[in-house]
């Protein structure tokens, strides 16, 4: 991972002194002592030449900030992805997970891990676990075994899938949800082994809401009826989904866990609000961007607070998915783009376009809370320094 911290014993000097010149140690030292922090301040500059702290970043700074996309899905080994990243000084997190579609659980972690070796200073991957074995005595050991050979193979955090709380099933047919105590087993071995949980639980809210009434969901839901909950009152609801999720912090209080796409609570800026204020070991990322920009396109200044008040708990995070491609230049303009248009939103107060409702401002973030949203956050969370 990126090692920021200076290495102090690259400047201390190594000096034999003969008799004579002892007399002039103090005078050295003194000087050593007001020389030490102009070094250090130089070996600093030397290894981040373009960083310097601004009050406010620009766009011209995107090129010559360190940041970090916490929500990224590999679904190939063509490294063109991470060329793009290089270049954009973006770090990653590589999120395997357990979907019916596309490539497999296992593959996504093959790739991870043969990623890993080649990239091991621009990315990270997270781990997760399948349920096809929930009904069999030993799914707990199993899954504990797998975990903790994907940690020695390098996964820095563990994903939770939608699948739990919306697809699977236990013996009696009843939906298995995310606070089963046979998960807390899982989680309790997580919080011991300090590694982070992250959870994708239940959907967006419009997935249980009438076509109609829904923000930015018609289209997909419209297309696939089959997963538009609305339609399905049989399945849980969504504050079943909520509320299982809340019940699982709040019997795991020292698990790290960053809830995806907002927690599931993309709708009301309230309601994860009082989330985070519960759960202090809550963060969250920012994969629901329209949601966010409809937050301030409705109220800047109360959006712009939120983001102000919780800026220790977002994440900077894109859900981007990286296909096999054979128009490598496409892919890496495509991944730059979005990027750029991102930062643009959190960094500036330009005029922003949000189709379907109209223009909003930029938040312009002041450059610490950047920061810490583009990369210290996702530091603190998957533990760079303690494991680097
Ligand atoms: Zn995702």
């Amino acid at each position: 991972m990126p090692k920021k911290l200076m290495e102090f014993k690259a400047f201390i000097p190594k000096i034999t002194v003969s008799k004579r010149n002892q007399r002039k140690i103090p005078v050295l030292f003194a000087l050593w002592l007001i020389l030490l922090p102009i070094m250090a301040q130089q070996g600093y500059q030397a290894k981040l030449p373009d960083i310097e702290k601004k009050t406010y970043y620009t766009m011209e700074d995107f090129g010559r900030v360190d940041k970090f996309d916490i929500h990224i899905h590999i679904n190939t080994a063509q490294p063109y992805f991470i060329h793009q990243a290089i270049k954009d000084r973006f770090f990653f997190l590589d999120i395997v997970d357990d979907r019916p579609f596309g490539l497999p659980m296992d593959k996504q972690q093959e790739v991870a891990i043969q990623l890993l070796e080649k990239y091991p200073e621009q990315m990270s991957f997270a781990t997760t676990f399948k349920v096809s074995n929930w009904n069999q005595d030993d799914w707990v050991a199993q899954t504990i075994s797998h975990l903790e050979k994907s940690f020695a193979q390098g996964a820095m955090a563990v994903k939770i899938w939608k699948n739990i709380g919306m697809d699977l099933r236990d013996e009696h047919n009843d939906f298995v949800m995310v606070d089963h105590p046979r998960i807390d087993s899982v989680l309790t071995f997580l919080t011991k082994a300090s590694v982070p949980l992250l959870g994708h639980n239940g959907e967006p809210r419009d997935c249980w809401l009438p076509l109609e009434d829904m923000t930015f969901s018609q289209g997909y839901y419209g297309n696939h009826p089959e997963y538009h909950m609305y339609l399905h009152p049989e399945y849980p609801s969504y504050e079943d989904q909520i509320n299982a999720r809340d019940n699982m912090l709040k019997k795991h209080p020292n698990l790290n866990f960053m809830g995806a796409h907002l927690g599931s609570l993309e709708w009301s800026l309230e309601e994860l609000a009082k989330r985070l204020d519960a759960y202090p070991l809550m963060r969250v990322d920012l994969t629901r961007l329209p949601n966010l920009k409809l937050h301030t396109f409705n109220d800047w200044e109360k959006t712009r607070k939120f983001f102000i008040d919780y800026q220790d708990r977002l994440i900077y995070g894109t859900d981007t998915a990286i296909n096999p491609t054979d128009r490598p230049e496409d892919l890496k303009q495509r991944i730059h783009q979005k990027w750029l248009d991102e930062w643009k939103f959190y960094v500036t107060d330009s005029p922003i376009e949000l189709e379907g409702y109209g223009e909003l401002r930029g938040l312009k973030l002041p450059g610490k809370i950047i920061d810490k949203i583009y990369f210290e956050n996702a530091s603190k969370l998957l533990g760079f320094n303690t494991k680097g």
